[in-house]
């Protein structure tokens, strides 16, 4: 079962991932945006770890509720707005339960997807963080591991993508051959998910 504790890992995980790889996210924002998802994403998750550090919910959808409001609140990109939603989403969707299980996260990651989508108006194939979010969910059920695999092969099927939303869809035909930094992201995020299960009690 995956507890509070859990969660509260998950998030300092990727936290100090999206620390670790903030210019390779701001390079690939650099090609097909406005060069700044790295420092966006980088001041977000600080954020999110100084107040689960602080203040730690006892709850996993707490958790995730609390880090999703954070993102909202101090990332000013697109990426924010759309990250905090999904993990809002995906924290409601756990409710108030103290342990949840790998079946209940699956599913719950499921809606908090929809919430993106609803959100943001795309869908897979749109060379956006739904192309690895989307497998990702999909594949959670029957792993951490799966997941994570998904995730990373949906961000590099990004490539020869053209985008269709966001900031890249201006650059038309142009976005293609650039790996999407938002599915790349998402893919360190699921990445940290299947390490926090592979570490520690959780
Ligand atoms: P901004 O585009 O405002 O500069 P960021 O650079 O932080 O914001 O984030 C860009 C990423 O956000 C893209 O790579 C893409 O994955 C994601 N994104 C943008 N628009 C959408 C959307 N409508 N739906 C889902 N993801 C989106
Ligand atoms: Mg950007």
């Amino acid at each position: 079962m995956l507890d509070a504790d859990f969660f509260r890992r998950w998030m300092m995980t990727a936290a100090a991932s999206i620390d670790r790889e903030a210019d390779r996210l701001t390079a690939l924002d650099s090609a097909i945006g406005d060069a700044d998802h790295g420092s966006n994403l980088q001041r977000g998750f600080r954020a999110v770890a100084a107040v689960l550090e602080k203040e730690p919910p006892d709850t996993p959808g707490g958790v995730l509720t609390l880090a999703g409001r954070q993102l909202i609140s101090t990332v000013g990109g697109a990426s924010g707005p759309l990250y905090g939603t999904l993990l809002r989403r995906t924290g409601k969707a756990l409710g108030d339960a103290a342990e949840v299980d790998q079946e209940q996260l699956a599913e719950a990651l499921r809606a908090g997807v929809e919430g993106v989508m609803t959100l943001g108006g795309a869908a897979p194939g749109d060379k956006t963080m739904l192309d690895a979010l989307v497998p990702a969910a999909d594949a959670l059920a029957s792993g951490f591991g799966t997941a994570r695999t998904a995730a990373e092969e949906g961000a590099v099927a990004t490539v020869p993508m053209q985008a269709r939303k966001g900031r890249a869809s201006y650059l038309g035909e142009r976005s293609i051959g650039h790996q999407d930094p938002g599915a790349t992201s998402s893919a360190l995020l699921i990445a940290a998910l299947e390490e926090t299960a592979g570490t520690g009690e959780g």
